[in-house]
């Protein structure tokens, strides 16, 4: 079985990426990046998905200092969190290097296991306008990641996946329900709490994808939401 590295971030968006690669066949190598988000306990999640699918081999990375660095809501939490909406502005949300460091040390952990794959749930649809979610910036990755492998030199074989980059949220969703994605296990709200505010932009993302399924989320939020209710 070919390796896959799946970045988990025990979000909905990575949760489906898991169920894909699974679908695919790829023996799945989870990896989760702990960097000071204020939403810390989607670690946890990232676990208990990684146990759902039976996958004992799940690296977990301490990459703090870009909490350090800072310069976000999610790491800084005297910056509060958009609940207004998306706007075409660039939310506080962003987290500067964010992908840029994931996805290469991901390529680490992938050349030294031998994986062929790094999946990526990244999203340039419904999404918040990160700069590192775009095709252009992962096509780039694509060609950085060949020019500074040994992988690469030898064999070029190493690629970065995106399988939902241009779908929409619904459209995420409706994949993951049919791939039984444990999307009861996932987390989405960027404010770190047990329960789910409903409100940030990731909340709103994700509600709409569930009701444009005519579908309820199994998680839970902390205000009422009318599953059935107009978008
Ligand atoms: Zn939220």
């Amino acid at each position: 079985m070919k390796k896959a590295v799946v970045v988990l971030s025990g979000g909905l968006d990575s949760a489906t990426c898991v169920g894909i690669a699974k679908k695919e066949g790829w023996d799945i190598y989870p990896i989760t990046f702990l960097y000071g988000q204020r939403h810390q306990h989607e670690v946890e999640k990232a676990r208990l998905i990684a146990q759902h699918y039976g996958i004992s081999d799940h690296k977990i990375v301490d990459v703090q200092f870009l909490g350090d660095i800072g310069g976000s809501s999610l790491t800084n939490h005297s910056i509060d969190v958009p609940t207004s909406g998306l706007t075409d502005d660039i939310p506080n949300t962003y987290v500067p290097g964010r992908n840029l460091i994931f996805l290469s040390l991901a390529t680490a952990y992938a050349e030294v296991i031998g994986a062929e794959a790094i999946f990526t749930g990244v999203n340039a649809l419904d999404y918040s306008g990160y700069p590192d979610c775009r095709p252009e910036f992962i096509q780039s990755m694509n060609e950085t990641i060949l020019l500074a492998t040994k992988t690469g030199v030898t064999d070029n074989k190493l690629s970065i996946q995106t399988p939902i980059i241009h779908k929409t949220k619904a459209e995420i969703v409706e994949m993951g329900m049919k791939l039984g994605v444990p999307y009861h296990l996932t987390t989405s709200c960027y404010q770190g709490m047990e329960k789910a505010c409903g409100e940030c932009d990731s909340c709103l993302l994700r509600i709409e994808g569930f009701k444009k399924n005519q579908a309820s989320d199994p998680i839970e939020y902390q205000i009422p939401i009318d599953w059935r209710g107009s978008l």
